[in-house]
Formats: structure tokens, sequence, C-alpha cells
């Protein structure tokens, strides 16, 4: 088995609420651009833009729309209605909104979406902006986004330099092992040699019980055992690490590099070091960086994106 990193050569589609990427689509008109903070980045990934509202038909601009009588799930169970603000009942074109743009991020093949929270129609844990009250979450998008499985992150996270980096991360990984084959424990070993680490970081409990189970698992008695191993593994990398966690994690596995390869990392810091965000996020992209480059495993972030043009030609024998 190869015991390098995973290193992912095709973008990865992703689906963007549109007034995340500045197009003014809002009730009031404007949008807020948040991939300009991720600079080069940005061309990393295929965006994927939908706005509800707008397919729904309503217009820029236009009245603010609210659910009413419960959540985006009763709007679907047909127990709760979208209004906007004169009264109006516009549950079936937001529905049809809706409809639209999961068919178009469907046909983007698109495996993650990041949403505008706080919106009643693409908020997920909020619906409203309004004094910090969370509203009726799933919005109506929302709603459809968390039922279809995709991986969810809130567009305020691109706007930190660390919680992006802990997306990004969680992300390419979780993007890899949906499409990995695992027919054989053979394969289930691969696979999890390759995810324990950051499994180990984003919920310990559970990866130490998995570990054990997997050393007790035979697929001829438990031949849904795979399945199960995908569904567990794919929802703790849906879960957001804590800088805590994240420095303790830098420093472990530069530890390991270090004495393994016998080499040093002058960027790189212990985790009492006191840096703020944007200094822990370049020294975890340098870490990366330094493991591409020496074909190792830096566990934190075990499977990297790189553009096939740049990386290097294979030697001719
Ligand atoms: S939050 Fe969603 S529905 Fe509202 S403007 Fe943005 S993309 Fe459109």
């Amino acid at each position: 088995m190869d015991k390098g990193p995973v290193i992912i050569t095709e973008k990865i589609p992703i689906g963007i609420s549109l007034c995340c990427m500045g197009s003014p689509v809002r009730y009031n008109g404007k949008g807020i651009d948040v991939l300009k903070d991720l600079g080069r980045e940005k061309g990393d990934f295929i965006w994927c833009p939908v706005c509800p509202e707008c397919m729904a038909g309503l217009g820029v601009p236009r009245d603010p729309v609210h659910l009413s009588n419960g959540d985006g799930d009763a709007v679907w169970s047909g127990d709760a209605s979208v209004r906007n603000r004169g009264g109006r009942d516009v549950t079936v074109a937001m529905k049809t909104g809706c409809s639209v743009c999961l068919e178009s991020l469907q046909r983007c093949r698109a495996v993650a979406f990041v949403y505008m929270d706080g919106s009643p129609s693409c908020g997920v844990y909020r619906t409203t902006l309004k004094n910090q009250r969370r509203g009726n979450p799933p919005g109506v998008f929302g709603s459809l986004l968390l039922r279809e499985g995709y991986f969810l992150i809130p567009s305020s996270d691109l706007q930190s330099p660390l919680r992006w980096w802990d997306w990004r991360r969680r992300l390419l990984a979780f993007h890899w092992f949906s499409t990995v084959t695992l027919e054989s424990m053979k394969d289930v070993y691969e696979a999890w040699y390759r995810l324990k680490f950051l499994c180990q970081e984003l919920d310990d409990p559970w990866a130490r019980q998995m570990g054990k189970r997997l050393a007790a698992t035979k697929l001829s008695e438990s031949p849904e055992f795979p399945e199960e191993f995908r569904r567990q593994v794919s929802d703790v990398l849906r879960k957001p690490s804590t800088t805590k966690r994240i420095t303790n994690s830098l420093w472990k596995h530069y530890s390991h590099y270090r004495k393994q390869r016998g080499k040093t990392v002058a960027e790189v810091n212990s985790p009492e070091f006191r840096r703020n965000m944007t200094t822990i996020a370049k020294e975890l992209t340098k870490m990366e960086r330094t493991a591409f480059e020496d074909d190792y495993l830096f566990g934190a972030s075990p499977v990297i994106y790189r553009d096939a043009r740049r990386l290097p030609k294979p030697q001719e024998t």
C-alpha cells in the first residue's frame, strides 16, 4: 500500500448561495463576496451558484420572505408556508425555485454547499438574522440540502483562514472517501489508515471505538459493515474541529515528521506558543506543502488537491 498522502487532481464542484459570490440578489439588492478571502485557492474548486428565491421568480429587489407555522421540513410536508412581508403566500413558487436549484447542483455534481446562514431559504441552523434569534431552521432549501446529504459549509467560515483550512481538509477527505471502493476489509483498513488521525482529532472516543470494531470485525459475519463504516466516517468528517485540537494535532504530526525524516520546519510552533488564527493557518499550509514534497502522510490533512499541471512529471526509466 502507498503510505503517502492522497492527491486529488480534479477540482471538486461546490454549490454556493449566489449572494455569497457577491451577486446583488438578496431581497434588498445586496450580496457579499466571501470567495475573495480565499485568494488563489478559489480556483481550486468549481463553484455552482444558485439562488432559490430568484429561481422562485420573486425578483430583486423583493419583499423579504419568512417561514410561517414551522420550519423548512414542515414546508415540504405541507404543514408550514412561506410568506412575504405583505402576507402573500409564496410557498409553491419557493418549492419550485428550490427544486430547480437542487437539479442544478445535481447536474454540476456538487458534493458540498456553502450556505448563507440566517436566510429562510438557504439557512441551515438559523433562518433569521434579527436579534440573534435562530428562527425556524432549517430553511426551505436548507431542508433539501440536509436531506440530500450535502457537505454543508457556513459562508461566514470562509472569512476565517483557520476555519476555512479546517473545512477544506475535511471536505477533501469527505469527497475522496465517498469515491473509495469498500468491498473487502483490506479496502476498509487502507481507508482507515489514511483517515484515522483526522477522525481521532474530530471525535476521539468514537475513533477508539471504531478502531476496536475494525480489529474484531469479519466481513463474512457482518457483510453490511463497510457501508456502516462509510456512513459513520462521513458523519465524523462533517464535524468542525477547534483551535486547540488543531494546534495539538499539528504539533503531534510535526514531531513525528521531524523524528522520522530528521528535518525541521522553522515556521511550525508548539501549541503553547501564542499566535493568531491567520498564523496557525499559515503553519498548517506550510506543513501540508512540506509533507507533500516529502511524500509524507500529514495525518491532520490526509487528502490534498494539486493541479495536475503543477505535479512533477514522472521520471523516465
Ligand atoms: S440567501 Fe439564498 S435565497 Fe437568499 S439571496 Fe442568497 S442565494 Fe438567494
